[in-house]
């Protein structure tokens, strides 16, 4: 799109491009930018080559034929562009407030202008009664209007006048606007680098039938656009087509390392379904598995016949039934003569799984055993003996399994609950405990939003439980001010009646352990005034407890001696107490989201109604509110993580691996969700087609994917 004849750029272009590779030559051999610069764009932006500049995108476009006028600014105004007079400056306020402070006159009206750094490049470079062309956000300050750090540049008539195209403003910073390279002047060297591109420098990376079937701009001319569009519709090609490029790039990448990954990795082959996975689930399975589950059994049952090693993510809504999967699994792996081994994040929940799972296995001819920080010496000895002779055949616990001293001699299955407790270190300890690595099946405790899962897990293979098992009554839930608790209370009276158990459960302060453990006192105290002993009996839990005093208040709570169960947080993974039938949340607002479903899922676990009463101040934020009135509108937690994704952003959510698959610079996995799908798909069907990318139409993409190898922590593509 522009014009590189010149004599001047030719001889630029060869100074810098004797590496071939302008993309890469560094920074400071732009023209316009020196050492200094070179040095700021390096430190604030992170801006080390001329490729970086060419992937600095700017985040709006201003049309410099729009000069608004001074009298129009109102307190709605955003960002504004005007022209006129630099009248006087002045340096007023002191220490921290101290500023130069000029004023802009045009003929409707005065502006002011505040410069709290910089000041000394004002000085210097802005001559008092010349005109300037002054671009920024707009506020007021003393009831007058006024930009703080505008961009300003002389006024030269023909420049903003005429001129059709969308001028790009480019994130910068403080210190560079201090340099002379605000968000406008950045486009100065953006424009100077692509004068000086040619188109075959920045070669096709998407195969070009792709490209077609999606009328995708090229890439050259989309890099042009994004910074200099030729109109808004240009724009938005170029934007959809840097945004497809980001995600399906991303998808090809994750595609590859998950089939090297099956490729390469030998594992133990389940091959039959035998006799005791046949006698279980035809005479012990208390219930008819889902279709949701069927499948899930399907998809691991192929993966573990193959040889290869399953490495699979099984999302489900809390109480969708992850548990019997793991158990048929486990029951698969013995079919086979195979040990099966499942960990779980606190030994409460080891615990229940361990009751749970040898109350099914009663009558079954295989061993279980549990292990845990807490296991007695001699009961230790014992399992350790009997995992390296065979004879215990599944073991449940907690970290205490990935211990050195915990060998077995036929490893061949791992099941990880409620996974984001686990580290990958402690994973790969797993894998080492058998000659051939294990399968490995994660369970997540909630689900995970789609689009993320796809990004920040698509080399994993996952699995959906989308369905409940039948039966369920939906859980209520309510929010209430603490201003009502008394009659929160007399709601939770008639349920104890009726024989039922209660939850209240307080907030985890992450700065103040003592904080949390005052407000727990408070509650308890609180609690006790309304429900007193001994006609009522409460258990209590949290984080300071020895765990044996902790096991055993649990331990009253699961069998129904006590009836209420005042806890932070300690009981939210996977605690099963069916007669519980209200859980009250203090100071719900200080919640996340899938935290207080994760939470409210103790709940509703029997054949009773139950509820979820949640308590907030009457302060909370807006935010708060938000999550609190998802909370009360749905039970359903691929909703809510969706939710939650759109309201934290990808960054924050739990159970995301730090991940470079997440960072993308145009494209969003909360906004662009059909494109994301879109690009799944395409790159799905490359990668089935032509895993070593040797098609003629795929080797650009290889080339491309070749030359960012060890960029974003990615190697895997050979
Ligand atoms: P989660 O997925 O949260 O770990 P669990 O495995 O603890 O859920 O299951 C929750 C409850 O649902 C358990 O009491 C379990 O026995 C029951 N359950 C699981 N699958 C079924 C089914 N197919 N039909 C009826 N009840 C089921
Ligand atoms: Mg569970």
């Amino acid at each position: 799109m522009i014009a590189c004849s010149n004599i001047a750029i030719y001889f630029q272009r060869k100074l810098i491009s004797q590496n071939n590779y302008i993309l890469q030559s560094p920074i400071e051999y732009l023209k316009g930018v020196g050492p200094l610069r070179a040095d700021m764009l390096k430190k604030e932006l992170e801006i080390f080559t001329f490729g970086d500049l060419l992937n600095h995108f700017p985040n709006r476009h201003i049309d410099k034929t729009k000069v608004n006028k001074i009298k129009d600014i109102s307190p709605d105004t955003d960002y504004i562009q005007v022209v006129g007079k630099l009248m006087y400056f002045e340096m007023v306020g002191e220490k921290r407030g101290k500023r130069l402070v000029a004023q802009l006159k045009d003929d409707t009206g005065t502006l002011e202008l505040a410069w709290f750094q910089g000041i000394s490049w004002v000085h210097k470079n802005l001559v008092e009664g010349s005109t300037y062309l002054v671009f920024g956000k707009t506020g007021f300050f003393n009831g007058k209007p006024q930009i703080v750090h505008p961009e300003i540049e002389s006024y030269v008539p023909s420049k903003a006048e005429g001129s059709s195209f969308l001028e790009p403003v480019y994130p910068s910073t403080e210190k560079l606007k201090a340099r002379g390279l605000n968000g406008r002047q950045i486009g100065k060297l953006t424009y100077a680098l692509i004068s000086i591109m040619h188109p075959d420098e920045l070669q096709e990376n998407i195969p070009l039938p792709i490209c077609k079937a999606l009328h995708l701009m090229d890439r050259y001319e989309a890099h042009c656009q994004i910074h200099f569009p030729k109109s808004a519709q240009g724009y938005q090609r170029a934007m959809h087509r840097l945004k497809f490029e980001e995600f399906f790039i991303a998808q090809v990448r994750l595609n590859l390392t998950r089939l090297e990954r099956h490729r390469v990795s030998k594992s133990v082959v389940f091959e039959k379904v035998g006799d005791i996975f046949n006698t279980f689930y035809s005479k012990y399975l208390p219930f008819e598995l889902t279709g949701a589950q069927k499948r899930v059994l399907k998809e691991i049952r192929n993966d573990t016949g193959r040889g290869h090693q399953m490495n699979r993510l099984l999302q489900g809504d809390v109480g969708s039934g992850k548990t019997i999967v793991a158990l048929l699994s486990m029951l698969l792996a013995a079919d086979n003569g195979f040990q099966s081994c499942m960990m779980a994040p606190t030994e409460i929940l080891a615990q229940q799984h361990y009751i749970g799972l040898s109350e099914l296995l009663k009558e079954m001819p295989v061993e279980i055993a549990l292990l845990t920080g807490s296991t007695k010496t001699k009961e230790r000895k014992r399992i350790l003996q009997g995992l390296l002779d065979d004879t215990i055949h599944f073991v449940v616990g907690t970290h205490a399994v990935i211990e050195d001293v915990v060998q077995f001699k036929n490893l061949g299955l791992v099941i990880v609950d409620e996974q984001h407790r686990f580290g990958v270190a402690q994973r790969a300890k797993l894998w080492q405990k058998a000659v051939l690595p294990p399968h490995v099946l994660v369970m997540t405790a909630t689900p995970i939003p789609r689009t993320l899962a796809m990004t920040a897990y698509g080399d994993l293979d996952y699995s959906v439980m989308d369905e409940l098992p039948p039966g369920r009554i939906p859980i209520t839930t309510v929010h209430r001010y603490e201003t009502a608790r008394a009659s929160v209370m007399d709601f939770v009276k008639t349920e104890l009646v009726k024989g039922r158990q209660i939850y209240f459960i307080y907030p985890l302060i992450e700065e103040s352990e003592k904080l949390s453990y005052e407000d727990l006192m408070q509650g308890y105290e609180q609690v006790k005034s309304y429900f007193p002993e001994p006609q009522y009996r409460i258990s209590m839990v949290h984080g300071r407890q020895p765990s044996e005093q902790k096991e055993t208040n649990m331990q009253r709570f699961v069998s129904g001696d006590t009836q209420i169960m005042v806890s932070t947080t300690v009981i939210e993974v996977g605690v099963n107490v069916p007669n519980a039938s209200v859980m009250v949340i203090e100071s719900a607002e200080k919640f996340g989201l899938s935290q207080l479903h994760q939470l409210r899922g103790r709940v509703g676990r029997g054949s009773e109604k139950s509820f979820c009463i949640l308590l907030t101040s009457v302060r909370a934020s807006n935010e708060a509110r938000e999550r609190i009135k998802i909370m009360c509108a749905t039970n359903d937690g691929f909703k809510i993580a969706e939710k939650d994704l759109e309201l934290r952003g990808p960054g924050d959510i739990e159970g995301t691996r730090q991940s470079g698959a997440l960072n993308f610079k145009l494209a969003s996995i909360v906004n662009d969700k059909e494109l994301l799908e879109k690009a799944k798909e395409m790159a799905e069907k490359l990668v089935e087609e032509d895993a070593d990318l040797i098609m003629a139409k795929n080797l650009q993409l290889k080339n491309y994917l070749q030359s960012q190898k060890g960029k974003n922590g990615w190697s895997k593509i050979s």
